[in-house]
Formats: structure tokens, C-alpha cells, sequence
């Protein structure tokens, strides 16, 4: 697996559980807010080997709970559950952070039980993914991915990435609807040396108490993130 980034230690990233985080090279969608963009393209970069991050795992087997598995997008990975399976095998949770676009290997992940808890953005209305994620993926896929997840039985979340530029509030309770009553997270966008679109502009506190204020109305089940 193209394995771009490592992180030893994080304590936000799996909730409630002390885990790595790997990072996948390449991605399907080109999310001009991505805070990864170095992940994007650049195939010729210095991969980490695999056997680098099992050396490390056995190391730290009763000390980590679990690996995040995170991107670019790691489902654009052809070896993806043979990666996680030896995970599973050494002991550790796996979470996978996903834009949805691959129901199929979800599915696959899912059905084998290869993933302990899911992550997955929904960026935008899915049919308007283009303004925000650079592509127009299948709205098929990214509903199939949705139901998927919503009926798998293990530990999910889907979050949204707002942005001043790109949300206004009709789109962001329309985005809420589709996963009513599940586990939802409104965040906050940043801007950061790594985000290629240096016109976009996050939320101001007081907007984002407003949102917050107008959504939980509706959508109780739904949290706002940085506020
Ligand atoms: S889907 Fe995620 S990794 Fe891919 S471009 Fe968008 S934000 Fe970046």
C-alpha cells in the first residue's frame, strides 16, 4: 500500500482510543480546502514501507489501541484490506476515514470485518460535489456508501467540512438530511499554508453559533465542531 504519512502517537483521531495515524498517496477528488494536498499527485514522492509501520505496531502492541487509516483517500488503494487484515491480525482497531466514493471495498471491509469504526465526509449536496470536491463523483456510490455505514453496526460518523464560501444554511440542513438521527459533525473550515484555494474563508464564531443554533432545531443528532 502507498503509504505517504505517519504519525506515531494521536489521541484525536479514533475517539476515545490512544492510535497512529498512516496516510494514503493519491486521491480521487481534488477538494480545492484539502489539508492534505501534498498527498495528492505527486507519485514519484518517498513512499514509508510497510514492514516500517508493522515494526512499529509490534512495538507498541498494549500500548495503542488502534491504527487510523487515513488520506488522500485510502479506498483508491488496490491492497487496502490485505494492509488492514494484517493489522486485525497484530491486534489493533482499525479506523478508516473515507469520502464515500467506494461502496464496493467498503462493503467488502465491512462484510469481513476488517474496520472497528468508519469516517466518512459527505463535502456538499451530492449533486453538487463539484463545486467543493473538484469531480462529480456517482451519486449512486456516495448513497450507497452512506447506507452502508448507517447500517453497518459498528462505530461511524459522517462530518462535513463547512466553508463560508461554499455553505450557506439551506445547503447545510439539506446535507443533515441525509443521515438523519446518525452521528453527524459539522466542522469548521481552516485555512492553512497547505489549502490551495486561499479564498476560502471559514466560519466566524458567531456564525457558527448561529448554524448551530438553526441545526440543532432540526437535527438534533448533529454537533458543530470549533466553536
Ligand atoms: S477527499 Fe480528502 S484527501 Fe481527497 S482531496 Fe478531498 S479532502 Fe483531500
Amino acid at each position: 500500500m502507498k503509504i505517504a504519512g505517519f504519525q506515531k502517537l494521536t489521541l484525536l483521531d479514533y475517539p476515545s482510543k490512544v492510535a497512529c495515524i498512516l496516510f494514503t498517496q493519491g486521491c480521487n477528488f481534488k477538494c480545492p480546502y484539502c489539508q492534505n494536498s501534498g498527498l495528492i499527485g505527486h507519485e514519484n514522492e518517498v513512499l514509508i514501507p510497510e514492514e516500517e509501520i508493522f515494526e512499529y505496531l509490534k512495538k507498541r502492541k498494549g500500548v495503542l489501541d488502534g491504527v487510523v487509516v487515513s488520506g488522500g483517500e485510502p479506498t483508491v488503494q488496490k491492497d487496502l484490506a490485505i494492509f488492514i487484515k494484517k493489522v486485525k491480525e497484530m491486534g489493533f482497531l482499525v479506523k478508516l476515514d473515507t469520502n464515500g466514493s467506494n461502496p464496493d471495498l467498503l462493503k467488502k471491509l465491512i462484510d469481513e470485518k476488517l474496520v472497528d469504526y468508519i469516517a466518512m465526509d459527505i463535502k456538499n449536496i451530492l449533486t453538487l460535489y463539484k463545486e467543493v470536491a473538484g469531480v462529480s463523483p456517482s451519486v449512486n456510490k456516495l448513497e450507497e456508501s452512506i447506507n452502508l455505514i448507517k447500517n453497518s453496526g459498528i462505530d461511524h460518523e459522517f462530518r462535513t467540512t463547512i466553508i463560508k464560501n461554499i455553505h450557506d444554511i439551506n445547503k447545510i440542513k439539506k446535507i443533515c438530511e441525509y443521515v438523519d438521527g446518525d452521528t453527524f459533525f459539522l466542522q469548521n473550515f481552516e485555512q492553512s499554508e497547505n489549502v490551495c484555494d486561499k479564498k476560502l474563508e471559514s466560519f466566524s464564531t458567531e456564525e457558527l453559533i448561529k448554524i448551530n443554533k438553526i441545526i440543532k432545531k432540526e437535527f438534533p443528532n448533529v454537533t458543530v465542531r470549533r466553536i
